[in-house]
């Protein structure tokens, strides 16, 4: 299987940033399907957010 770099867009910032064909690999090796929703600056604010914080996501919560 081969990869190529793919444009995606944030969800964040709305930012398009490249999901190369070295990060897909590295996802595969890793068993993740998702793509990366955020841009590598918006991740790692999260990280750093996620830090200070022991509250998951919010999307976690569902209604209904
Ligand atoms: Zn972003």
């Amino acid at each position: 299987m081969s990869y190529e770099d793919k444009s995606l867009k944030c969800t964040d910032c709305g930012t398009a940033f490249t999901f190369t064909a070295g990060e897909q690999e590295f996802f595969a090796t890793k068993g993740y399907t998702n793509e990366p929703k955020r841009c590598p600056s918006c991740r790692k604010n999260r990280h750093q957010q996620n830090r200070s914080s022991s509250y998951g996501s919010p999307r976690s919560y569902t209604t209904r």
